[in-house]
């Protein structure tokens, strides 16, 4: 079986990380979408309520599964008998992170392959953190995220 791992922190899921989500989970047999705990991100939404949102979000793509990701996305993958991670492309800027996520993997773990997909060009702007800015000034973000992270997001922002 052919299984890949998208790894994010999705905080919360928008519309860029779902048409990504539609379209690896075309390549892959099995695709786990790996919320990611990091130390160094205080998050606004739990890493629970980020699945929950995700899982929602995901109920009808019978390959998708969610889960937490708690450790190295290296090792994750390795235990969950995937040799591959997946990871959206979106500005230049994400280019320089993203170079040296991937070689730093490759050198802990060379049998492990990152691939980029590229953002959709209606979704290039988008990001988990501008949709956060906005929803916290009560601006319509309707069109950046579905509606139970939007009706989430309002409540966090109440
Ligand atoms: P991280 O903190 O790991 O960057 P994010 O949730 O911000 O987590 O993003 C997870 C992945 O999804 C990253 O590879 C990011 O570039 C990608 N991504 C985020 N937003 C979009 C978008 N609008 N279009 C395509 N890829 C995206």
């Amino acid at each position: 079986m052919n299984k890949g791992v998208y790894t994010g922190s999705f905080d919360p899921v928008t519309y860029g990380h779902i048409d990504i989500i539609e379209r690896a989970a075309k390549i892959f047999d099995h695709l786990y979408i790996a919320v990611v705990y990091n130390a160094n991100k205080k998050g606004l939404f739990t890493l629970e309520e980020r699945c929950e949102l995700l899982k929602e979000v995901c109920k009808n793509i019978k390959n998708v599964e969610v889960v937490v990701c708690d450790k190295l996305s290296v090792q994750f993958a390795t235990e969950l008998g995937a040799s591959t991670i997946v990871r959206g492309l979106r500005v230049l800027t994400d280019f320089e992170y993203e170079l040296q996520m991937a070689t730093t993997n490759k050198e802990l773990n060379p049998n492990i392959e990152t691939i980029f997909m590229m953002t959709n060009s209606h979704y290039s702007f988008l990001s988990s953190s501008a949709v956060k800015e906005v929803a916290e000034f009560h601006g319509d973000i309707h069109k950046f995220v579905p509606e139970n992270v939007e009706k989430a997001l309002r409540k966090k922002f109440e």
